[in-house]
Protein backbone atom coordinates (compact mmCIF):
# COMPACT_ATOMS: atom_id res chain seq x y z
CA UNK A 1 0.00 0.00 0.00
CA UNK A 2 1.32 3.38 -0.92
CA UNK A 3 1.69 6.24 1.50
CA UNK A 4 0.23 9.97 0.41
CA UNK A 5 0.81 13.00 2.49
CA UNK A 6 -1.14 16.16 1.12
CA UNK A 7 -0.22 18.81 2.48
CA UNK A 8 -3.91 21.42 2.42
CA UNK A 9 -6.08 18.34 3.34
CA UNK A 10 -8.75 20.53 4.95
CA UNK A 11 -8.91 22.66 1.57
CA UNK A 12 -11.30 22.19 -1.35
CA UNK A 13 -8.66 20.13 -3.27
CA UNK A 14 -7.63 18.52 -0.43
CA UNK A 15 -10.98 17.06 0.15
CA UNK A 16 -11.51 15.25 -3.62
CA UNK A 17 -7.91 14.44 -3.63
CA UNK A 18 -7.61 12.43 -0.26
CA UNK A 19 -11.14 11.01 -1.39
CA UNK A 20 -9.70 10.36 -4.84
CA UNK A 21 -6.35 8.36 -3.30
CA UNK A 22 -8.45 7.02 -0.38
CA UNK A 23 -10.52 5.19 -3.35
CA UNK A 24 -7.06 3.85 -5.01
CA UNK A 25 -6.32 2.60 -1.74
CA UNK A 26 -3.26 4.74 -0.72
CA UNK A 27 -2.88 5.31 2.89
CA UNK A 28 -3.45 8.85 3.04
CA UNK A 29 -1.86 11.53 5.42
CA UNK A 30 -2.82 15.03 5.86
CA UNK A 31 -2.03 18.65 7.29
CA UNK A 32 -3.89 20.82 8.90
CA UNK A 33 -3.41 24.26 10.96
CA UNK A 34 -4.67 24.40 14.42
CA UNK A 35 -7.56 26.73 14.46
CA UNK A 36 -10.11 27.84 16.81
CA UNK A 37 -12.66 26.42 15.00
CA UNK A 38 -13.41 23.29 13.05
CA UNK A 39 -11.64 23.28 9.76
CA UNK A 40 -12.65 19.17 9.05
CA UNK A 41 -16.56 20.05 7.55
CA UNK A 42 -14.94 19.18 3.68
CA UNK A 43 -13.79 15.58 5.30
CA UNK A 44 -17.33 15.21 7.37
CA UNK A 45 -19.21 16.20 4.42
CA UNK A 46 -17.29 13.74 2.32
CA UNK A 47 -17.18 11.10 4.97
CA UNK A 48 -13.57 10.58 4.89
CA UNK A 49 -12.67 12.68 7.90
CA UNK A 50 -11.61 9.02 9.83
CA UNK A 51 -10.13 7.31 7.05
CA UNK A 52 -7.12 9.90 6.41
CA UNK A 53 -3.80 10.22 8.97
CA UNK A 54 -4.43 14.19 10.23
CA UNK A 55 -0.58 15.63 11.25
CA UNK A 56 -0.82 19.29 12.54
CA UNK A 57 1.72 21.34 10.30
CA UNK A 58 1.96 24.52 9.34
CA UNK A 59 4.08 26.00 5.65
CA UNK A 60 5.63 28.99 7.87
CA UNK A 61 7.33 26.45 10.41
CA UNK A 62 9.75 24.13 8.72
CA UNK A 63 10.12 22.10 11.85
CA UNK A 64 6.37 20.83 11.22
CA UNK A 65 6.95 19.84 7.80
CA UNK A 66 9.77 17.89 8.16
CA UNK A 67 7.76 15.80 11.13
CA UNK A 68 4.86 15.68 9.09
CA UNK A 69 7.61 14.08 6.16
CA UNK A 70 9.21 11.54 8.98
CA UNK A 71 5.96 10.89 9.88
CA UNK A 72 4.02 10.02 7.06
CA UNK A 73 6.85 8.64 4.72
CA UNK A 74 5.16 9.41 1.63
CA UNK A 75 5.64 7.37 -1.64
CA UNK A 76 3.90 11.20 -3.31
CA UNK A 77 3.73 14.42 -1.71
CA UNK A 78 1.08 17.12 -2.74
CA UNK A 79 1.76 20.46 -2.17
CA UNK A 80 -1.83 21.87 -2.39
CA UNK A 81 -1.35 24.26 1.03
CA UNK A 82 -1.34 27.64 -0.15
CA UNK A 83 -2.52 31.38 1.08
CA UNK A 84 -4.71 30.78 -2.35
CA UNK A 85 -7.12 33.82 -2.09
CA UNK A 86 -5.79 36.44 -5.18
CA UNK A 87 -8.03 38.80 -3.34
CA UNK A 88 -6.38 38.11 -0.29
CA UNK A 89 -2.88 38.25 -1.51
CA UNK A 90 -3.89 42.26 -2.00
CA UNK A 91 -4.45 43.10 1.60
CA UNK A 92 -1.93 40.61 2.55
CA UNK A 93 0.88 40.37 0.21
CA UNK A 94 3.82 39.55 2.75
CA UNK A 95 1.97 36.30 4.30
CA UNK A 96 0.71 35.02 0.09
CA UNK A 97 4.78 35.66 -0.50
CA UNK A 98 5.67 33.47 2.50
CA UNK A 99 3.87 30.94 2.43
CA UNK A 100 2.47 30.54 -1.12
CA UNK A 101 6.16 31.08 -2.72
CA UNK A 102 8.73 30.58 -0.11
CA UNK A 103 6.20 27.56 1.53
CA UNK A 104 6.80 25.39 -1.37
CA UNK A 105 10.77 25.79 -0.99
CA UNK A 106 10.28 24.69 3.09
CA UNK A 107 8.41 21.66 1.24
CA UNK A 108 10.91 20.93 -1.04
CA UNK A 109 13.86 21.50 1.01
CA UNK A 110 12.45 19.03 3.12
CA UNK A 111 11.81 16.37 0.70
CA UNK A 112 15.52 16.25 -0.07
CA UNK A 113 16.91 16.40 3.44
CA UNK A 114 14.36 13.61 4.72
CA UNK A 115 12.70 11.80 1.95
CA UNK A 116 14.32 12.37 -1.52
CA UNK A 117 12.47 9.84 -3.42
CA UNK A 118 9.11 10.81 -2.61
CA UNK A 119 7.06 12.36 -5.75
CA UNK A 120 6.21 15.34 -5.72
CA UNK A 121 3.19 17.71 -7.07
CA UNK A 122 3.19 21.27 -6.62
CA UNK A 123 -0.24 23.36 -7.53
CA UNK A 124 0.70 25.76 -9.82
CA UNK A 125 -1.83 28.12 -11.16
CA UNK A 126 -2.76 30.08 -14.39
CA UNK A 127 -2.96 33.15 -12.54
CA UNK A 128 0.65 32.99 -13.17
CA UNK A 129 0.14 33.89 -16.76
CA UNK A 130 -1.74 37.49 -16.31
CA UNK A 131 -3.46 39.84 -18.96
CA UNK A 132 -2.01 38.85 -22.24
CA UNK A 133 -4.39 37.32 -24.67
CA UNK A 134 -4.60 34.07 -26.23
CA UNK A 135 -5.05 30.62 -25.14
CA UNK A 136 -2.09 29.67 -22.64
CA UNK A 137 -0.11 26.26 -22.63
CA UNK A 138 2.96 24.90 -20.81
CA UNK A 139 5.15 27.18 -22.92
CA UNK A 140 2.83 30.32 -22.55
CA UNK A 141 5.36 33.42 -20.59
CA UNK A 142 4.55 34.60 -17.01
CA UNK A 143 3.31 37.53 -16.17
CA UNK A 144 1.32 37.77 -12.83
CA UNK A 145 -1.09 40.15 -11.80
CA UNK A 146 -1.37 39.77 -8.14
CA UNK A 147 1.24 38.95 -5.27
CA UNK A 148 -0.90 35.51 -5.31
CA UNK A 149 -0.01 34.71 -9.32
CA UNK A 150 3.69 35.71 -8.37
CA UNK A 151 4.02 33.88 -5.78
CA UNK A 152 2.85 30.80 -6.95
CA UNK A 153 5.53 31.61 -10.21
CA UNK A 154 8.34 31.37 -7.15
CA UNK A 155 7.04 27.99 -6.39
CA UNK A 156 6.88 26.92 -9.90
CA UNK A 157 10.30 27.39 -10.62
CA UNK A 158 11.89 26.09 -7.78
CA UNK A 159 10.26 23.32 -8.23
CA UNK A 160 11.40 22.74 -11.35
CA UNK A 161 15.04 23.81 -9.86
CA UNK A 162 14.43 21.05 -7.08
CA UNK A 163 13.78 18.56 -10.19
CA UNK A 164 16.98 19.50 -12.26
CA UNK A 165 19.47 20.06 -9.44
CA UNK A 166 18.42 17.14 -7.04
CA UNK A 167 16.53 14.99 -9.65
CA UNK A 168 13.57 15.04 -7.18
CA UNK A 169 10.13 13.64 -9.29
CA UNK A 170 9.26 17.14 -8.58
CA UNK A 171 5.75 17.82 -11.15
CA UNK A 172 4.08 21.15 -11.45
CA UNK A 173 0.03 20.95 -12.54
CA UNK A 174 -1.24 24.87 -13.91
CA UNK A 175 -4.06 24.17 -12.81
CA UNK A 176 -6.97 26.93 -14.35
CA UNK A 177 -9.83 27.55 -12.00
CA UNK A 178 -11.97 24.56 -10.50
CA UNK A 179 -14.61 24.81 -8.88
CA UNK A 180 -17.08 22.95 -6.47
CA UNK A 181 -19.21 22.83 -3.56
CA UNK A 182 -16.48 22.51 -1.84
CA UNK A 183 -15.19 25.75 -3.10
CA UNK A 184 -14.17 28.59 -0.20
CA UNK A 185 -17.32 31.07 0.23
CA UNK A 186 -14.78 33.81 -0.56
CA UNK A 187 -14.30 32.79 -4.37
CA UNK A 188 -16.80 34.37 -6.53
CA UNK A 189 -18.18 31.14 -8.10
CA UNK A 190 -19.58 29.86 -4.05
CA UNK A 191 -20.02 33.72 -3.11
CA UNK A 192 -22.56 33.27 -5.77
CA UNK A 193 -24.09 30.27 -5.41
CA UNK A 194 -24.00 30.51 -1.37
CA UNK A 195 -25.87 34.11 -1.41
CA UNK A 196 -28.44 33.12 -3.49
CA UNK A 197 -29.50 30.13 -1.27
CA UNK A 198 -29.20 33.12 1.49
CA UNK A 199 -31.47 35.49 -0.12
CA UNK A 200 -34.11 32.72 -1.32
CA UNK A 201 -34.06 31.15 2.38
CA UNK A 202 -34.56 34.78 3.86
CA UNK A 203 -31.24 35.29 5.55
CA UNK A 204 -30.19 38.12 3.06
CA UNK A 205 -31.83 40.49 0.73
CA UNK A 206 -28.72 41.40 -1.41
CA UNK A 207 -24.71 40.64 -2.06
CA UNK A 208 -22.61 42.11 -3.77
CA UNK A 209 -19.62 41.36 -6.62
CA UNK A 210 -16.40 43.24 -7.94
CA UNK A 211 -15.81 42.90 -11.36
CA UNK A 212 -18.46 40.82 -13.32
CA UNK A 213 -16.68 40.87 -16.64
CA UNK A 214 -13.78 38.75 -15.87
CA UNK A 215 -13.64 35.69 -17.93
CA UNK A 216 -12.40 32.03 -16.46
CA UNK A 217 -12.00 28.46 -17.60
CA UNK A 218 -13.81 27.50 -15.21
CA UNK A 219 -13.97 23.12 -14.17
CA UNK A 220 -14.74 20.67 -11.45
CA UNK A 221 -12.57 20.44 -8.63
CA UNK A 222 -13.31 16.44 -8.66
CA UNK A 223 -12.27 16.10 -12.33
CA UNK A 224 -9.09 18.23 -12.12
CA UNK A 225 -7.36 16.20 -8.66
CA UNK A 226 -7.14 13.07 -10.81
CA UNK A 227 -4.57 14.89 -12.93
CA UNK A 228 -3.27 16.28 -10.05
CA UNK A 229 -2.35 11.90 -9.07
CA UNK A 230 -1.83 11.09 -12.86
CA UNK A 231 0.78 12.94 -13.03
CA UNK A 232 2.78 11.25 -10.45
CA UNK A 233 2.39 8.10 -12.45
CA UNK A 234 4.28 9.04 -15.12
CA UNK A 235 7.80 7.60 -16.19
CA UNK A 236 9.37 11.11 -16.32
CA UNK A 237 8.16 14.04 -14.02
CA UNK A 238 7.10 16.94 -15.92
CA UNK A 239 4.93 20.23 -15.88
CA UNK A 240 1.47 19.91 -17.02
CA UNK A 241 -1.47 22.88 -17.93
CA UNK A 242 -4.85 21.51 -16.42
CA UNK A 243 -8.01 23.54 -18.16
CA UNK A 244 -11.57 22.67 -20.01
CA UNK A 245 -10.39 24.64 -22.72
CA UNK A 246 -13.36 27.13 -22.48
CA UNK A 247 -13.54 30.14 -20.77
CA UNK A 248 -17.45 31.90 -19.53
CA UNK A 249 -17.74 35.04 -17.59
CA UNK A 250 -18.71 35.86 -13.78
CA UNK A 251 -21.84 37.11 -15.54
CA UNK A 252 -22.22 34.24 -17.46
CA UNK A 253 -22.24 31.94 -14.01
CA UNK A 254 -24.33 34.35 -12.29
CA UNK A 255 -26.99 34.38 -14.49
CA UNK A 256 -27.31 30.52 -15.38
CA UNK A 257 -27.01 30.10 -11.39
CA UNK A 258 -30.18 32.67 -10.96
CA UNK A 259 -31.65 30.60 -13.52
CA UNK A 260 -31.15 26.89 -11.36
CA UNK A 261 -31.82 28.81 -8.11
CA UNK A 262 -35.37 29.86 -9.97
CA UNK A 263 -34.94 33.24 -8.99
CA UNK A 264 -35.83 35.69 -11.91
CA UNK A 265 -33.78 38.81 -13.04
CA UNK A 266 -30.20 39.16 -10.59
CA UNK A 267 -30.21 42.56 -10.86
CA UNK A 268 -32.72 42.65 -8.33
CA UNK A 269 -30.65 41.31 -5.67
CA UNK A 270 -26.73 42.01 -7.00
CA UNK A 271 -24.82 45.46 -6.50
CA UNK A 272 -21.90 45.84 -8.34
CA UNK A 273 -19.34 47.15 -5.69
CA UNK A 274 -16.37 49.21 -7.28
CA UNK A 275 -14.60 48.82 -3.82
CA UNK A 276 -14.01 45.31 -3.94
CA UNK A 277 -12.60 45.57 -7.45
CA UNK A 278 -8.83 44.25 -7.48
CA UNK A 279 -5.98 46.98 -7.70
CA UNK A 280 -5.06 44.61 -11.19
CA UNK A 281 -7.06 41.92 -12.91
CA UNK A 282 -6.95 39.59 -14.99
CA UNK A 283 -9.62 40.41 -18.39
CA UNK A 284 -9.89 36.51 -19.31
CA UNK A 285 -7.96 33.53 -18.69
CA UNK A 286 -8.28 29.99 -21.13
CA UNK A 287 -5.96 27.45 -21.19
CA UNK A 288 -4.95 24.67 -23.47
CA UNK A 289 -4.67 20.86 -21.73
CA UNK A 290 -3.96 19.09 -25.04
CA UNK A 291 -0.42 17.77 -23.33
CA UNK A 292 -1.98 16.20 -20.44
CA UNK A 293 -4.70 14.96 -22.36
CA UNK A 294 -2.58 13.11 -24.83
CA UNK A 295 0.09 12.09 -22.09
CA UNK A 296 -2.01 11.54 -18.76
CA UNK A 297 -4.71 10.58 -20.72
CA UNK A 298 -6.75 13.01 -18.63
CA UNK A 299 -10.04 15.20 -19.53
CA UNK A 300 -12.40 17.18 -18.13
CA UNK A 301 -15.60 15.18 -17.41
CA UNK A 302 -18.26 17.93 -15.93
CA UNK A 303 -19.90 20.84 -18.37
CA UNK A 304 -19.65 24.39 -17.12
CA UNK A 305 -24.26 23.79 -16.81
CA UNK A 306 -23.67 20.84 -15.19
CA UNK A 307 -20.94 22.43 -12.28
CA UNK A 308 -22.94 25.37 -11.44
CA UNK A 309 -26.14 23.48 -11.48
CA UNK A 310 -24.53 21.42 -8.98
CA UNK A 311 -22.88 24.52 -6.73
CA UNK A 312 -26.78 25.56 -6.42
CA UNK A 313 -28.22 22.71 -5.65
CA UNK A 314 -25.87 22.02 -2.43
CA UNK A 315 -26.42 25.44 -1.08
CA UNK A 316 -30.18 25.86 -1.46
CA UNK A 317 -29.61 22.09 0.18
CA UNK A 318 -27.78 23.18 2.87
CA UNK A 319 -30.37 25.98 3.95
CA UNK A 320 -33.45 23.90 3.36
CA UNK A 321 -31.94 21.53 5.88
CA UNK A 322 -31.50 23.88 8.50
CA UNK A 323 -34.62 25.76 7.44
CA UNK A 324 -36.60 22.13 8.52
CA UNK A 325 -34.84 22.25 11.67
CA UNK A 326 -35.40 25.34 13.09
CA UNK A 327 -39.10 25.09 12.06
CA UNK A 328 -39.20 21.53 13.47
P1 LIG B 1 -8.15 26.16 -0.53
O1 LIG B 1 -9.50 25.53 -0.45
O2 LIG B 1 -8.00 27.59 -0.14
O3 LIG B 1 -7.15 25.28 0.38
C1 LIG B 1 -5.89 25.76 0.75
C2 LIG B 1 -5.31 24.85 1.80
O4 LIG B 1 -4.08 25.42 2.26
C3 LIG B 1 -6.20 24.70 3.05
O5 LIG B 1 -6.12 23.39 3.54
C4 LIG B 1 -5.53 25.67 4.03
O6 LIG B 1 -5.75 25.37 5.38
C5 LIG B 1 -4.07 25.41 3.68
N1 LIG B 1 -3.20 26.44 4.21
C6 LIG B 1 -3.34 27.79 4.14
N2 LIG B 1 -2.32 28.39 4.77
C7 LIG B 1 -1.53 27.40 5.27
C8 LIG B 1 -0.35 27.39 6.04
N3 LIG B 1 0.23 28.52 6.48
N4 LIG B 1 0.19 26.20 6.39
C9 LIG B 1 -0.40 25.05 6.00
N5 LIG B 1 -1.53 24.98 5.28
C10 LIG B 1 -2.08 26.16 4.92
O7 LIG B 1 -7.54 26.01 -1.99
P2 LIG B 1 -7.90 24.91 -3.11
O8 LIG B 1 -8.93 25.49 -4.01
O9 LIG B 1 -8.10 23.61 -2.47
O10 LIG B 1 -6.54 24.91 -3.95
C11 LIG B 1 -5.49 24.00 -3.64
C12 LIG B 1 -4.18 24.54 -4.18
O11 LIG B 1 -4.29 24.73 -5.59
C13 LIG B 1 -3.78 25.90 -3.63
O12 LIG B 1 -2.37 25.94 -3.56
C14 LIG B 1 -4.25 26.88 -4.68
O13 LIG B 1 -3.51 28.08 -4.64
C15 LIG B 1 -4.00 26.08 -5.94
N6 LIG B 1 -4.84 26.39 -7.09
C16 LIG B 1 -6.19 26.40 -6.94
C17 LIG B 1 -6.99 26.66 -8.03
C18 LIG B 1 -8.51 26.66 -7.91
O14 LIG B 1 -9.17 27.15 -8.85
N7 LIG B 1 -9.08 26.08 -6.86
C19 LIG B 1 -6.41 26.91 -9.28
C20 LIG B 1 -5.02 26.85 -9.40
C21 LIG B 1 -4.24 26.58 -8.29
P3 LIG B 1 -7.00 26.05 6.19
O15 LIG B 1 -8.19 25.18 5.87
O16 LIG B 1 -6.56 25.97 7.59
O17 LIG B 1 -7.15 27.44 5.67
Amino acid sequence: MKNALIFGLTGQDGAYLSNFLLKKGYNVFGTFRRTSHKCFERLDEMRTFDQVTRIKADLADPSSIQSAIRQSQPDEVYNLAAQSFVGASFQQPILTADITGLGTLRVLDALKENSPNSKFYQASSSEMFGNYSGIKDENSIFKPRSPYGAAKVFAHHITNHYREAYNIFACCGILFNHESPFRGIEFVTRRITWNLARIKFKKAEKFNLGNIYAKRDWGFAGDFVEAMWLMLQQKYPDDYVISTGESHSVEEFLTLATEYAGMGDWHDFVEIDKSIMRPTDIDELIGNSSKAQKQLGWKPKMSFKDLVRNMVEHDMEYFRLRKDMFEN
